[in-house]
């Protein structure tokens, strides 16, 4: 809900409702492109969302309505629609933990098999000094990360989209993106470090095998992915890798992840800068520098789609 900040040229130029009368005088081509794609039912997350985010009067329209904040901004703005770049192509992001997380300790605290080890289902997530939590940030980063992609013609799965009491668990998580036959998975977050440390990162798979892990297919085009997606963050946020691992590649490599270790398909998670350091945190809390890292994130995943 809180995830409004952007301008919403499509509602303001067509209204809420009688969409279908007024596309073909009207209609720019990215928005053509969008209409027939939603209502080819290319929208999975996207469309579950529309209902939370505008209510049920707002989805009874659908599959036209342009209330969907996964959608808003392809009016108008050159967007390519179904025949974009990504058309056919499978993203499914994860938005890290779940702002009710900590409402269900019990529930996050029980432990599920990793493969390798057990772990616990999910956790709370950091927050800034002022009370940002991670969980909101994750979310708002990947909402913004889904407008852009699905303007490229690219098919977005959530893992949750805040629809759910807490959540999912971590294997459950993972299990998403191999159900979706996902092209590349991404796992938005942002770290709670010591103050002082600073930066970006992106945790890489390591090549694990254990019970139902095996990473051993996914560690290469995971790689892949994550070196791309640290060059074009660096490049529209501006930010620098972190300071405190890594050695200044952005790159970290981890074995002890659920959500990686039990991946079939190629993913990463991206740790966008350190919520403890008061200077990450008023980055993190800034809309603009929000949408600059969803930019990054979205150039780095077309790039290794397109490769
Ligand atoms: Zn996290």
């Amino acid at each position: 809900m809180s995830y409004d900040e952007s301008p919403q040229p499509a509602r303001r130029r067509f209204g809420r409702r009688h969409l279908t009368v007024a596309v073909a005088a009207l209609v720019p081509t990215g928005l053509a492109g969008w209409l027939v794609w939603q209502g080819t039912g290319g929208s999975d997350g996207a469309g579950a969302s529309a209902a939370t985010a505008a209510g049920p009067a707002a989805s009874a329209s659908a599959p036209a309505s342009p209330t969907d904040p996964g959608a808003r901004g392809e009016a108008g703005d050159g967007g390519a629609g179904p025949a974009g770049p990504l058309a056919g192509k499978v993203v499914v992001i994860d938005p890290g933990h779940n702002p009710r997380n900590r409402d269900h300790t019990a529930e996050i605290n029980k432990k599920v098999d990793i493969g390798t080890a057990t772990k616990e289902c999910d956790t709370t997530g950091t927050a800034t000094k002022s009370d940002y939590a991670e969980a909101e940030f994750t979310l708002d980063v990947s909402r913004r990360l889904r407008t852009l992609l699905a303007r490229q013609g690219a098919t977005v799965t959530f893992t949750h989209d805040d629809d759910r009491p807490y959540g999912p668990c971590v294997d459950e998580r993972a299990r998403i993106g191999n159900k979706a036959k996902a092209d590349a998975v991404v796992s938005v977050h942002a770290d709670g470090s010591a103050p002082g440390n600073r930066g970006f990162h992106v945790i890489l798979p390591a090549l694990v095998k254990g019970g139902a892990a095996d990473t051993a297919a996914i560690v290469g085009p995971s790689r892949e992915l994550g070196e791309r997606i640290v060059v074009d963050l660096r490049r529209e946020t501006g930010s620098a890798p972190a300071n405190y691992l890594g050695d200044g590649t952005g790159l970290d490599t981890r074995d002890d992840l659920g959500g990686l270790n039990l991946s079939t398909v190629p993913k990463v998670f991206v740790e966008c800068g350190n919520m403890q350091d008061s200077a990450d945190a008023a980055l993190l809390s800034d809309a603009e520098w929000r949408q600059k890292a969803a930019r990054g994130l979205a150039a780095g995943i077309r790039g290794f789609l397109e490769k």
